[in-house]
């Protein structure tokens, strides 16, 4: 059985902790590797190695930065096939889904690939009597991303390729559920000709998260995870005085008006809440179906019923199992809570057994119809193939549901009329919101951030809010007094006139 190792300044390493964790096969149950758990010494080396690194990354010129961001671009292009079945096989997904995963992980490369023109400054010519005015940014230092199980490459690649083609170094702490592509792309780097120390990867738990947060030499975090452990990232982070982004979990509604074609809802809805078995941050777990909504749920009940569940490398397989075998627990007895509490179960997933597969991870899709607010089923992020079928009478009262929730990553409507839709968007108060786009992840030239419970920190993530995240600015007021008609001093406060 392999052993997952650290990555420190361009070379595997074993670290000083003898500490381990089994990361699991999902489709078959079986634990396929160890991960190293890092100390907080661990953490001090690729923290350190990454500080010396930045000696010379942050003063790389922006045509070398970017001619490495072009060939790690070329290598994850090359490579991904490879990294999808790194992806499938730990976290249980299917091959075609992780290979969108990857492709998204991608664009966000392409966009830092253009870091020449997204790091251009501004300049005001004669701002005053032969004085000038010019803005830049700069690299922060030694940044740090903590990640969660549920997108292994493409949320690290929502920071790295940006933090890196700012001149930051990076040290990044993935999921310890599913932890070999950070090894993987940690080696596309180094083969990109980017220098070691630059990019970093520690495996760990709670102690190497502490670690990284307590590091004086850690300038910024970037988090994505679930909202307790965002919360307490951004309190202990900022409390040590760096620039923290945390984004955390979600409670994604769908808001279905009358006018929406039934058929085309239950394809989406059904795509959006059982792709990737549920365990995305942005699918939709709740559908708020305004008027009458038996045909709706009939509908995608059916389709529940067709998806073809099964282990990630099938190529038959529409849908992967869950991450663990406490996950899955987890999602069946909230299942059955829901049931007690009054839904009514319109699609099954529990108790699932999958024949080869038989102590694999497989939970089915599961819809659970009249679900009302009070209900576990709704309370909680489930994070598993389970839609949840709310009813409201009217839009005003589904958007106050969605509002009602402390969750506000994305929302989406289904409808025909543009009126609806423009009040739907500009009511609810989520970040991110689809139009008959149950999944609205935004492209990687925007940023991606929820409001409320599902962010904390000033700063959505990746796009032009990644690069202000990795850089500071700084405004320089230079005068030449050889070329200054006028460059007397006076002790008034300077003023442009
Ligand atoms: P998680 O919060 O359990 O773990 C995320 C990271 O935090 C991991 O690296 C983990 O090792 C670390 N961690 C876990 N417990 C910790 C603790 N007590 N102290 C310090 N660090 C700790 O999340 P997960 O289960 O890996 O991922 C699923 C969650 O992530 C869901 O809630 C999902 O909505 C959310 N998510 C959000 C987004 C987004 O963009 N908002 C994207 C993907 C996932």
């Amino acid at each position: 059985m392999a052993t997952i190792e650290h990555w420190i300044d361009g070379a595997g390493t074993r670290g000083v902790s003898t500490r381990r964790a089994p990361v699991f096969q999902p489709a078959t149950g079986r634990r396929q590797h160890d991960v190293l758990l890092a100390s907080p010494q661990d953490v001090d080396a690729a923290v350190r190695a990454a500080a010396a690194a930045f000696a010379r990354w942050s003063q790389a010129s922006l045509s070398q930065r970017a001619t490495v961001l072009f060939a790690f671009r070329e290598l994850v292009n090359a490579s991904a096939q490879q990294l999808a079945e790194i992806v499938s096989d730990e976290h249980g997904k299917v091959l075609s889904d992780a290979a969108g995963e990857v492709q998204r992980g991608l664009e966000v490369i392409e966009f830092a690939c253009g870091i020449p023109q997204l790091l251009k400054g501004s300049y005001s010519d004669q701002a005053s009597a032969g004085v000038d005015v010019f803005g830049f940014r700069e690299p922060l230092g030694v940044v740090a991303g903590i990640t969660p199980f549920n997108f292994p490459a493409m949320v690290p690649m929502w920071m790295h390729p940006i933090a890196i083609a700012c001149g930051n170094t990076f040290v990044l702490k993935p999921s310890e559920r599913d932890p070999s592509s950070a090894g993987f792309v940690a080696r596309l780097w180094q083969e990109a000709g980017l220098p070691d120390g630059v990019f970093n990867v520690v495996h760990g738990d709670k102690v190497a998260v502490d670690a990284i947060l307590d590091h004086p030499g850690v300038a910024a975090v970037s988090f994505v995870g679930s909202t307790p452990i965002a919360r307490y990232i951004h309190q202990r982070a900022t409390v040590m005085g760096k620039r923290v982004q945390a984004l955390g979990g979600a409670k994604n509604h769908a808001v279905v008006l009358p006018d929406a074609d039934p058929s085309f809802v239950a394809e989406h809805l059904a795509a959006s809440a059982f792709g990737s078995a549920g365990e995305r941050c942005m699918a939709i777990s709740a559908a708020v179906v305004v008027g009458p909504s038996d045909r709706l749920v009939e509908a995608v009940a059916a389709r529940a019923g067709q998806i073809r569940v099964g282990p990630g490398r099938d190529p038959a397989s529409e849908m992967g199992p869950v991450i663990t075998a406490a996950a899955k627990e987890r999602i069946e007895n909230l299942i059955t809570a829901g049931e007690r509490q009054g839904a009514t179960v319109a699609a099954d997933g529990r108790g699932l057994k999958i024949p080869g597969y038989e102590d694999g991870f497989f939970v089915g899709p599961t819809v659970l119809d009249h679900v009302r607010r009070e209900m576990d089923v709704y309370t909680e992020e489930i994070f598993g193939p389970v839609l949840s079928i709310v009813r409201a009478s009217d839009v005003d009262t589904a958007i106050e549901l969605v509002n009602g929730n402390p969750y506000g990553n994305g929302a989406a409507v289904f409808t025909d009329s543009g009126a609806a839709a423009r009040r739907f968007q500009r009511g609810v108060h989520v970040g991110m919101i689809g139009v008959n786009v149950p999944i609205p992840v935004p492209m990687a030239y925007y940023s991606f951030g929820g409001w409320k419970d599902s962010l904390f920190g000033q700063s959505p993530i990746y796009g032009p809010d990644g690069v202000a995240f990795y850089t500071r600015a700084k405004v320089v007021t230079q005068r030449w007094p050889a070329v200054s008609s006028d460059s007397a001093a006076s002790l008034h406060f300077p003023t442009a006139r």
